[in-house]
């Protein structure tokens, strides 16, 4: 780690059950990965007792030690950041995504683009990083290939082009052809990697050989023009086939990923682009996880390179305070476990023992340059309780463990007009039980949830809301910033209420980050 290799720092945005821990072991192991195959996922994703937190640590302790991976091939070093689904899912998925340079989309051929793939994409595609696209399971009958390429460009408005292409699939999988290379790998049961030009080949019958051909035909004709910048700007996707769990195409995948991923690249802050190249040491905080045991409530500070170089026991300034610290020993490196870090480059990821000074989107400096990343965006939260003290002499506690959560970015707040009740909202449920957690733990307040049943959060961004337009299936919040935010049941709802009254414009939050 302490090496000057180039940096490839990316996640992977999928649905659960796509494969992403199955395609995250291979390119592990094909990169004599630090974690070797079959040991990256610590869990499966059965649901836990809300009480039963010993063994939420337990599980969370391994989620913290995985998410931040390395691999080194071709003299790269990659970096993989995990970005947690199931009952995982948060805020901090999202977040995660502000950090790596590059995104590599998982899809199911079988499944098509599916709801969390969707919804990870877009914060993808509004800071315009470059995306690459897996398909996988190829070794199931899965939808048509064409079909899956317009799929992505119908629904994520995307243009594709496919790096390679299927020669049957399922159980007629008879292998993949290269596009850019016009060479075939073969399929075979025994998972041996085979390569053969395609005009050698003597596995094809001829009836296959005629299908390639059309297809590849009609994809040079109607295709879209392939060029490096689009895929940078994340304006196309590079497709690429195959099937994780046989091995099948992936390092293939590995080897277009390192020519196409991009490199650590500038960032604004405060107004200015900060080059990586720069000799200012720079970073900022994209996530903060919080120790579940109360004997030991150090938290750990996930920390991005952005420019300079990192060196243990440099002095750097928290820009939002102007404080300086030093970061020294106990600051350490999340690999496989926990070590320390003497060096680390921009793209790199380091894990800072953090006592509680600081905050998601904090900036660290080293200098005395006030600098300040942009701030960490708000998700829109797709999950809505109103929370009460349990015990009302302790409101003191009770305000204070609330405000400095929500700073931390635990949790969204929001308060109904007129009696100002606290409603929380979050992406995920296991905010929930992380603010419930610390807040019995930490400021030693029970607290009280109704949870509700709206999905959906829609900011009012023109007209105003009446009382005569609110019933029992939806509810007027208003967010942090005094924004006024509708909450509804589902879209049915939500579409209904539209039609209702268009004079109002509504919009989904995404467009506000
Ligand atoms: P994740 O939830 O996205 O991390 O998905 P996993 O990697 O855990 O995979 C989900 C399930 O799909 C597991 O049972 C895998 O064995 C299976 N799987 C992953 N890749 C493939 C593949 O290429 N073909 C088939 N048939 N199954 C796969």
């Amino acid at each position: 780690m302490s090496n000057e290799q180039p940096r490839r720092t990316f996640a992977i945005i999928s649905h659960p059950d796509a494969g992403k821990t199955t395609l995250t072991e291979k390119l592990l192991y094909l990169g004599g990965g630090i974690r070797s195959a079959g040991t990256v996922k610590g869990k499966k994703s059965g649901k836990f007792a809300t009480s039963d937190w010993m063994e939420i640590e337990k599980q969370r302790g391994i989620s913290v030690t995985s998410s931040v991976m390395q691999l080194i091939y071709k003299d790269v070093q990659i970096n993989i950041l995990d970005t947690p689904g199931h009952e995982d899912f948060s805020e901090d998925t999202y977040r995660t995504l502000t950090a790596v340079d590059t995104a590599v989309m998982v899809i199911d051929s079988v499944k098509g683009i599916e709801a969390q793939t969707l919804k990870l994409f877009k914060v993808c595609s509004m800071r315009g990083i470059p995306i690459l696209t897996f398909i996988n399971k190829l070794d199931r009958e899965g939808k048509e290939p064409l079909e899956l390429l317009a799929e992505i460009e119908d629904v994520l408005e995307m243009e594709t082009y496919p790096m390679n292409w299927p020669i049957g699939m399922g159980k007629t999988l008879r292998g993949i052809y290269s596009i850019p290379d016009k060479k075939i790998e073969v399929y075979n049961e025994s998972h041996e990697r085979e390569i053969v030009p395609y005009e050698k080949q003597q596995v094809l019958q001829s009836f296959e050989k005629e299908k390639l051909e059309e297809d590849i035909m009609l994809l040079e004709e109607a295709g879209n023009e392939f060029t490096e910048e689009k895929v940078q700007n994340g304006q196309l996707t590079p497709v690429f086939f195959g099937s994780a769990l046989s091995s099948f195409g992936v390092q293939s995948f590995l080897d277009n990923f390192v020519q196409l991923a991009a490199e650590p690249m500038p960032r604004k802050a405060s107004g200015e682009w900060v080059s990586p190249n720069s000799n200012t040491f720079t970073g900022f905080i994209f996530k903060i996880q919080a120790n579940m045991n109360p004997n030991h409530r150090d938290r750990i500070a996930f920390l991005r390179i952005c420019s300079g170089k990192f060196e243990r026991g440099m002095e750097v300034m928290l820009s939002r305070t102007g404080k300086k610290m030093r970061l020294s020993q106990s600051h350490s490196f999340f690999a496989s476990e926990r070590e320390n870090v003497d060096t680390a480059m921009p793209g790199d990821i380091i894990g800072l023992y953090d006592s509680g000074v600081f905050q998601v989107g904090d900036t660290l400096v080293n200098g005395n340059e006030m600098l300040s990343y942009e701030e960490m965006p708000q998700f829109p939260p797709e999950k809505f309780a109103k929370i009460m003290a349990k015990n009302a002499l302790k409101h003191k506690q009770y305000h204070k463990g609330i405000s400095q959560l929500v700073q931390e970015g635990t949790i969204q707040l929001y308060k109904t007009p007129y009696f100002e009740d606290f409603i929380i909202g979050a992406v995920g449920e296991l905010q929930f039980q992380v603010f419930e957690y610390r807040m019995k733990n930490e400021y030693n307040t029970d607290i009280e949830f109704q949870h509700f049943s709206y999905e959906l959060a829609r900011w009012v961004t023109k007209g105003e809301v009446t009382d005569k337009m609110l019933d029992n299936r939806k509810m007027l919040v208003n967010d942090q910033q005094g924004r006024p935010v509708i909450l509804f049941e589902n879209e049915f709802t939500l579409r209904f209420f539209q039609d209702k009254y268009p004079e109002l414009e509504l919009s989904t939050g995404w467009e506000l980050l």
